[in-house]
């Protein structure tokens, strides 16, 4: 799919330079490629918050897993995210979501996305796992002086609708509180949501599931697949692996030619990360920025940022849509002015860590968790919209539970499990996303 499928995004090889690779924990275990033909009963494609949440579930269930990942554990966008775990992983709005799926599933697909993070904390304390978890709330900052009523009708609506209570900050307040920027007018404070390291986690949630008795295979990418009458053959470059069913948990790196039931369904876009080195407290103090709350802005193409434990700087947002290193390249400067602009105080701090990575819409702008065959035994959850620290790891356990029939389909969200529709004329999708870009950015112009 033109340039966001350049095998630049795709360097399997080798680690991205992030932040959060220079700071890890080891992973601790051996995850060995395939070298043979094996046979399992599940095997799930990709280690990321998803296929490890699903291997996690089916190895605590005893089924017999295993895991094929194309790079490393979380090589993808799970070990290289902003670290945000919080709601939001849809586009589509809450009227349009209420008109088209109904209140009571909107208010079930909520409260899942409320239980996702819950969920992330609770894999933190019980698998034992140290990924620098901070304070629970974050804040949506208005952009515009026009976008202070909205947060107020926002407060309002989120109240009525899904009983959820958030409160109100005037700019004085934000003032007060540390959130303080020429460009932040008013804030949303909400309760749920808090900062991790997403890499200590994605490899917590392998060693978890290693040692529930997981087999995962690193530098073990799928390249053909074959759906016989017996089950699924799956070819990776040293062997193959057999299985009665399959999950496949690769998001925004979805490989579509081997994958053809996926083939047109999803979207995948860039999102990008800058980390500042350690900032100072007299240089917290000087740009009015000494809160360490998760904060985004209102903008329909967001900006997040956050500090983190340690006094550095992470401010994340779109990735443009060229994924060739060229492309690559090309952006940094971008993502440096509008933090250059949001932080002017901090203008001349050095960066230390820039990267990218590839998130995943799907047409209805709703994440899906469910079957893609007929037999029920092709599975996948993907589409987080960005926003699948939380929901990625709900959702692969979801998926999981439905492979196993531990949970039947109508218990979920009805947003969750409605059909993965096709994208209009597929081949477009490049199109589509620039078009949408320079819409949405128009839009948060006024
Ligand atoms: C820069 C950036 C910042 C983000 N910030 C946040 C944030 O702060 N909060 C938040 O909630 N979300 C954030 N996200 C989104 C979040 O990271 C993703 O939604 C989430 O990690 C998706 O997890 P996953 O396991 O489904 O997919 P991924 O983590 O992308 O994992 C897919 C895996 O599949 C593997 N794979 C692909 N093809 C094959 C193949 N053929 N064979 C075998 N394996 C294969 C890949 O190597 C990869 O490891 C961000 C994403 C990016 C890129």
């Amino acid at each position: 799919m033109a340039s966001t499928t350049h095998p630049h995004a795709f360097h399997f090889d080798r680690a991205v330079d992030s932040y959060w690779e220079a700071s890890a924990d080891p992973l601790g275990i051996d995850t060995p490629p395939l070298t043979a033909d094996e046979t399992c009963d599940i095997a799930v494609i990709g280690a990321g918050f998803t296929g490890l949440s699903a291997a996690l579930e089916l190895a605590e269930q005893g089924v017999d897993v295993r895991v094929l990942e194309a790079g490393r554990v979380g090589w993808g966008a799970s070990g290289r995210n902003g670290g945000f775990a919080c709601m939001g992983s849809h586009k589509l709005s809450y009227a349009t979501m209420i008109r088209r799926y109904g209140l009571e599933a909107s208010r079930q697909f909520y409260d899942t996305m409320r239980q996702s993070v819950a969920l992330v904390r609770d894999n933190l304390q019980r698998y034992g796992i140290d990924a620098w978890a901070t304070e629970d709330g974050e804040v949506t900052l208005a952009h515009l002086p026009s976008r202070v009523q909205e947060l107020r009708d926002e407060q309002a609506y989120l109240r009525q609708t899904f009983g959820d209570e958030t409160e109100f900050l005037s700019k004085d307040d934000l003032k007060a509180l540390g959130l303080d920027g020429p460009g932040f007018y008013a804030g949303l404070k909400g309760k749920v949501g808090f900062g991790i390291h997403p890499l200590n986690y994605v490899r917590g949630l392998a060693r978890a599931a290693a040692k529930a008795g997981a087999k995962i295979h690193a530098s073990s990418r799928l390249v053909r697949w074959e759906e016989l009458p017996d089950g699924h053959r799956l070819h990776t470059p040293g062997g193959v692996l057999r299985a009665r069913q399959v999950i496949v948990a690769t998001n925004g790196y979805t490989p579509e030619d081997v994958s053809p039931r996926h083939a047109g369904r999803i979207m995948p876009a860039l999102s990008s990360v800058i980390v500042t080195r350690p900032l100072t407290p007299d240089e917290r103090q000087a740009q009015g920025w000494t809160s360490d709350l998760l904060a985004y802005d209102s903008r329909k193409l967001l900006h997040y940022f956050r500090v983190l434990p340690n006094g550095r700087f992470l401010f994340g947002g779109r990735g443009g849509t060229d994924a060739s290193d060229r492309g690559d390249a090309a952006y940094r400067p971008l993502l440096t002015t509008a933090f250059n602009e949001l932080f002017p105080a901090w203008a001349n701090v050095e960066i230390t860590h820039y990267w990218r990575g590839f998130v995943c819409l799907s047409n209805d702008l709703v994440p899906y968790v469910g079957a893609l065959d007929e037999k029920q035994t092709v599975w996948t959850a993907l589409a987080y919209h960005g926003n699948g620290v939380a929901m990625g790891s709900w959702c692969g356990r979801a998926v999981a539970r439905l492979a196993t029939r531990k949970t039947a389909r109508d218990e979920l969200s009805p947003v969750l499990t409605r059909r993965l529709s096709r994208f209009p004329l597929p081949a477009f999708r490049p199109l589509y996303l620039k078009g949408a870009y320079v819409w949405y950015g128009w839009e948060d112009s006024r």
